[in-house]
């Protein structure tokens, strides 16, 4: 495998109207989670990759397995569990507009990883091993393994992409911030948002937070910056990348479409800029259609968009 990603994927059912979740009546079954995101993303890029996790020894976790194995990924690594369900959660529309989320993922089966689930061979022969800051919130379990996965990529020249993706819900903010920073200090390519990346750092703006981060050992940092784009630097570049025009429909999995792509260009062997240009076109693609996974470009689509023949917006 190119890329070795991990975490927790879960079942979400979104109402089917925009009322409390006491009066929906109906819901649509859909997989979500951020790894498995960026594994499917990159599958559709033409890259082989392998997401793991631990899933329940139950109909959720078939389901899960399915889509992610459907979509090209190496699930080989996955393990089951009957000591604890597959996590799921819900999907509220607020009336007036808006969504709010009710996780039910606490003692979950992903949550029961280890260190103990890591294939040090399967990650040692991958040129990038993509994390997130999700996975350590679950558990100190899950915590204990990040680290672990980090090291051993470290040891073993596996480049190391971060995503910080702080998940509010799950954290004590103090927490948040020492483990977050943490992980961080081990990591190659961090891809923070600017919120996340003035929590975690203490300053203001792209540059400085980029800076930061790069004092810390990076060595580069891209900060997403939603419809403006996103800004790239390293020790040796630096610049803006604009946001591509499109209508925003959904803008959820932006930053996994995001991630995709960037390591996507890594293992193209771009420059910085390219990279970040080509994560900011995947980005753009997946903010226009439905869906977290829905929209990823295949390479032909990314192609089209990055050369300015197709703007493709459904
Ligand atoms: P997520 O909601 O998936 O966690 P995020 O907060 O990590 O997303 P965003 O900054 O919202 O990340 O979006 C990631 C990237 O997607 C942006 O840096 C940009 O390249 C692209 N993008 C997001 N929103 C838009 C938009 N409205 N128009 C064009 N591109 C966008």
């Amino acid at each position: 495998m190119e890329v070795v990603t991990f975490g927790e994927s879960m079942v979400l059912f979104s109402g089917d109207q925009d009322l409390p979740l006491e009066y929906v009546h109906r819901f649509n079954k859909q997989m979500a989670g951020a790894e498995s995101n960026v594994a499917i993303g990159l599958a559709r890029l033409g890259h082989s990759v392998g997401w793991f996790s631990k899933l329940g020894q139950d109909a959720f976790g078939r389901y899960i397995l399915q889509c992610v194995r459907g979509q090209g990924v190496d699930t080989s690594r996955c393990t089951f569990t009957d000591a604890a369900p597959t996590a799921v959660f819900f999907k509220e529309r607020r009336p007036g507009g808006g969504t709010k989320v009710y996780y039910y993922r606490d003692r979950s089966a992903a949550s029961k990883m280890t260190p103990a689930d890591l294939d040090e061979a399967y990650l040692t022969q991958a040129k990038i091993l993509h994390v997130t800051g999700i996975t350590p919130a679950l558990s100190e379990g899950c915590f204990e393994l990040v680290l672990r996965a980090m090291e051993s990529a470290k040891r073993n020249d596996v480049g190391i992409v971060f995503d910080p993706n702080i998940r509010w819900k799950l954290w004590d903010r103090a927490e948040a911030k020492g483990k977050l920073l943490e992980l961080a200090s081990r990591a190659d390519y961090i891809l923070p948002g600017l919120d996340e990346g003035e929590f975690l750092t203490g300053v203001t703006g792209a540059n400085q937070i980029a800076e930061f981060f790069l004092k810390l050992g990076a060595k580069a940092v891209v900060v997403k910056l939603g419809k403006d784009g996103a800004y790239y630097r390293s020790l040796t570049e630096r610049g803006h990348v604009p946001a591509l025009p499109v209508q925003e429909i959904d803008p959820v999995g932006a930053g996994d479409g995001f991630a995709a792509g960037f390591i996507s260009g890594l293992l193209r062997g771009e420059s910085l800029a390219q990279a970040a240009a080509r994560a900011n076109a995947v980005g753009a693609i997946v903010v226009g259609v439905h869906g977290d996974t829905e929209g990823l470009p295949n390479e032909e689509e990314l192609t089209a968009v990055l050369s300015g023949q197709s703007t493709y917006q459904n």
